[in-house]
């Protein structure tokens, strides 16, 4: 319900006048006994830094909820999601490229592929998802806003290359979301590919093969001839068949926008990952802050459908606004119903943007801490040279303070990158900058995703400050 300017101040603690001035001063005129709109009781609460909580009834939300509602028996296996990643330059668009036309069966030969975030490719009777957007960056900016749509990454290393600064932030981006990884060791046709060279110099990484008593898959492929590529794919069976992905197909569809574009014939698009249930045409839904109706939807081939199930990628049509990616969807029983949770999602999308920080900085972490709320500390760390990166890892390592622990999810050299931030911010982890600063980027980016960067040029300084946060005893910063 609303409130008046009367009723706000008093929960506020605040003069009435003071609250008016403030409205004022936001370009609301507004006397005491007037109702006021959410949005200025929010832009109010944060003027006062106050966090007011939108009571939204949980059965009218809550993407989540009916989640546990499966019986076993309903689950079924569904196909996995694969994204591929790695460095520039090793393969990874000539291999999602081949990888698409290696549809073996061709049950559906002759459609024309379409670009619609994801494609499917079936081999031996089984399907396989694979994500179209290569990389950890757009991997992890999904995960960042919530989404865990990858059930397995594939991460490819140029044979005449070897373990590059970017193949170690995607195993490390990989690691961090707790995705298994296939190595995929590629262009294997050039005379001065090394593949032990690479095995080699993965285990650095804990990333050991099967032969050599670890526990991690590595395929040698060319992605350029297509070879190795059959192989691959029933690797990636295999891992799917140990994990035993399921979803239950016979409820209302749930998944994840993947990307959103105006098109200028069909209006808003979005291309969405089903990842339970089953969506039809004429589905009403919510999708981000978004509502509409499926109009129309397509598949990979170009094909118009009526029905997507799990792990099917699907671009629909009939969307009154563009979402954005990573956006969860969730198709309701009507329309009504999913205007109004589109309208409420909005609401608290601006009021956490306004301040409900669920981000641990390492002011609050002691609050984190006696909370119970968190075990381990993730940290990231950038510095200079390696030699300094390797002294903080030990003395980050020897912390205890009772049984929190800091975790290194990822530690490299050079600046602070705007994909460390958003790692950072996916897995709610800290970034210290060891005589190095954050790119532009980066401060911009850990400015608006809140994340806590810590700059230092003295070992000690950064152990010391870390437990002394740990203990609840860091002198606040002014
Ligand atoms: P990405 O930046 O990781 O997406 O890499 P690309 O797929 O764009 O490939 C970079 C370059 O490597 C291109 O010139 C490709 O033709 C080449 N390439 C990719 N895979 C192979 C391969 O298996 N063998 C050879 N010889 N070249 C390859």
């Amino acid at each position: 319900g609303t409130m008046t300017v009367g009723d706000l101040a008093k929960l506020l603690h605040k003069d009435a006048s003071e609250v008016i001035k403030k409205l004022i001063s936001l370009g609301i005129m507004a006397t005491i006994n007037q109702e006021i709109e959410m949005e200025a009781i929010l832009l109010i609460a944060a003027e006062y830094g106050s966090e007011v909580e939108v009571k939204i009834p949980v059965e009218e939300d809550d993407f989540e909820k009916d989640e546990e509602k499966d019986e076993e028996a309903d689950l079924l296996p569904r196909p996995p999601v694969v994204t591929i990643m790695g460095h520039v330059d090793h393969g990874k668009t000539t291999l999602l490229d081949a990888i698409r036309k290696t549809n073996v069966t061709g049950g559906e030969a002759g459609g024309i592929t379409q670009h619609i975030g994801a494609y499917q490719v079936e081999i031996n009777q089984k399907k396989i998802t694979f994500l179209d957007t290569p990389g950890h960056e757009a991997f992890t900016l999904m995960r960042a806003r919530g989404a865990q749509v990858t059930d397995i990454t594939i991460i490819v290393v140029a044979a005449d290359d070897g373990v590059m600064p970017q193949t170690v932030e995607a195993v490390n981006h990989a690691k961090a979301a707790g995705v298994p990884i296939i190595v995929a060791v590629n262009k294997i046709d050039k005379p001065e590919a090394n593949p032990d060279k690479i095995k080699q110099e993965l285990t650095e990484y804990g990333l050991v093969p099967e032969e050599w008593g670890g526990d991690t898959i590595f395929v040698n492929v060319s992605a350029k001839q297509r070879i190795g590529l059959e192989g691959l794919l029933e690797m990636i069976l295999l891992v799917a068949e140990v994990n035993d992905y399921k979803a239950n197909p016979d409820k209302r569809a749930r998944g994840t926008v993947i990307e959103a574009e105006l098109d200028k014939g069909k209006g808003p698009v979005a291309r969405i990952l089903v990842q339970h249930g089953t969506l039809k045409i004429g589905d009403a839904f919510v999708a981000g802050n978004c509502f509409g109706r499926v109009r129309a939807m397509v598949n990979d081939r170009g094909r118009r459908i009526k029905e997507a199930g799990p792990s099917t990628p699907v671009e629909i049509t009939g969307l009154t606004e563009v979402p954005q990616a990573g956006d969860p969807f969730m198709a309701f029983e009507d329309e009504r119903k999913a205007r109004a949770i589109a309208e409420r999602r909005a609401i608290k999308h601006r009021q956490s943007e306004l301040g409900a920080n669920t981000r641990v900085t390492l002011d609050d972490l002691y609050k984190h801490i006696k909370d119970g709320e968190i075990k381990d500390l993730n940290v990231i760390i950038k510095a200079d040279v390696q030699g300094s990166n390797e002294a903080l890892k030990g003395s980050l390592a020897k912390i205890d303070i009772e049984g929190v622990r800091v975790k290194i999810i990822h530690n490299g050299v050079g600046a602070i990158t705007e994909s460390d931030i958003i790692l950072a911010s996916a897995s709610n982890a800290i970034v210290i900058g060891f005589n190095v600063r954050p790119e532009p980027q980066a401060m911009a980016t850990a400015e608006q995703e809140k994340v806590d960067i810590r700059l230092h040029n003295i070992i000690y300084n950064v152990i010391d400050e870390i437990e002394q946060a740990m203990k609840g005893m860091l002198d606040p910063v002014f």
